[in-house]
């Protein structure tokens, strides 16, 4: 590979074959992606139009990034053989979870550079140590209080007051692991709930609405942040993304602040989604992923550099992508039988996105369409 500029005789080549590890990676490298779902599948696609080549790692078989990956080690997280094999498969390592075993990002770790960072991953895998994280940034959150025995809920009742919400510190997505509080009396019922795990208690945000900011920073420190993104979740789950998000303007331009402040504070690599909600009082962090998201997927049709392109961009140590936003875009979850939807909207100019995936299961995500919904506003 000798760069890709290769045949501009012209032009100097960007990326130089005495590739060092601080150097973007060159045209034909491999990024190594942990997981391997829709996120990894649009990374792989969006790697692919770069000239980069995908491996993934991903304990099942017909998983929607192995379709169009380069290769797919199909292990364990417990199976350090093969995670060393895929070390030895890739420049770099990324993931499209957070949920991932200590031990294996240990073992990899020790073999090859993964984007974002451990520090990262680990304010974003503990929702106390998040809260924490951001509230020492001067960020504000929802009231919280560690829960680990029913003193502790009692006590963090007393000082938070209710309605509350009590969260499994760890592994929660998509509104599982959550037990709402509306009355002290429940809090035996939540606690039970909570099946012995560790968790927090969080004051009820009286929100108007929740929004994101999809953010990414390269290993050079540049950052770049799309436009808000104004969300509506059911069920916990993600249904749609609007943009532009109905903020004033100083509400758009803390929410970028605030989520490059975040990545900086990080040292972080790659493209972040902040989760917001907005309040009378000001913009509340709910959490972080620290990797590309849903509420993102909007940017695939109203952006010329998707967040995709834009996380393999910043792990590859490439120049960001401009994120600037051409068209409105209204994005919607297709969720189980919203599937039986796509017929339809195959007969509009709405632009489908389908993960592949052979079983349609309720609450399961199938795939998204974006629907352009006029230019964006300069
Ligand atoms: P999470 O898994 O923390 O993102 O929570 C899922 C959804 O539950 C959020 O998108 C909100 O709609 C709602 N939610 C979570 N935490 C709170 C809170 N402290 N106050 C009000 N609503 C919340």
């Amino acid at each position: 590979h000798s760069g890709l500029m290769r045949g501009v005789r012209h032009c100097r080549p960007l990326f130089q074959k005495s590739h060092k590890m601080s150097d973007p990676l060159p045209v034909g490298a491999t990024i190594g992606i942990l997981g391997g779902g829709q996120l990894g599948r649009m990374l792989s696609v969006a790697a692919s139009r770069l000239g980069l080549k995908t491996c993934i790692f991903e304990p099942s078989a017909e998983c929607p990034a192995s379709h169009v990956a380069d290769r797919h080690i199909q292990a364990g997280y417990d199976d350090a053989a093969a995670l060393a094999r895929f070390a030895d498969a890739c420049d770099v390592i990324t993931y499209e979870f957070e949920n991932i075993p200590t031990a294996a990002l240990d073992t990899l770790e020790a073999l090859r550079p993964i984007h974002p960072n451990r520090r990262a991953l680990a304010t974003s895998q503990d929702r106390l140590t998040e809260k924490t994280f951001l509230a020492e940034l001067g960020l504000t959150t929802a009231p919280f209080a560690n829960v680990e025995s029913a003193p502790d809920l009692t006590h963090a009742i007393d000082a938070i007051g209710t309605p509350a919400i009590l969260k499994t510190r760890r592994m929660g997505y998509d509104g599982k692991g959550q037990a709402r509080i509306m009355a002290p009396s429940d809090a035996d019922a939540a606690l039970q709930s909570m099946a012995g795990s560790a968790a927090i208690l969080e004051g009820f945000v009286d929100f108007t609405k929740e929004v994101s900011v999809i953010a990414a920073r390269n290993p050079q420190g540049e950052v770049a942040c799309y436009d808000p993104g104004e969300n509506v979740h059911k069920d916990g789950i993600l249904r749609t993304t609007v943009v532009p998000a109905t903020l004033t303007a100083s509400q758009q331009m803390d929410a970028v602040l605030l989520a490059a402040k975040i990545l900086n504070a990080l040292d972080y690599v790659g493209v972040m989604g902040v989760e917001l909600f907005v309040t009378p009082k000001g913009l509340i962090v709910n959490e972080v992923a620290p990797r590309v998201h849903n509420s993102g997927h909007w940017t695939q049709n109203g952006c010329v550099i998707d967040q995709f392109e834009q996380h393999v961009r910043a792990v590859a140590g490439w120049p960001l992508g401009d994120g600037s936003r051409h068209s409105n875009v209204t994005m919607q979850n297709l969720i189980g039988d919203d599937m039986d939807a796509v017929p339809a909207a195959a007969k509009t100019p709405a632009a489908i996105h389908l993960y592949g995936k052979a079983d349609v299961k309720a609450g399961r995500k199938m795939g998204h369409i974006n629907r352009i919904t006029g230019p964006a506003q300069s």
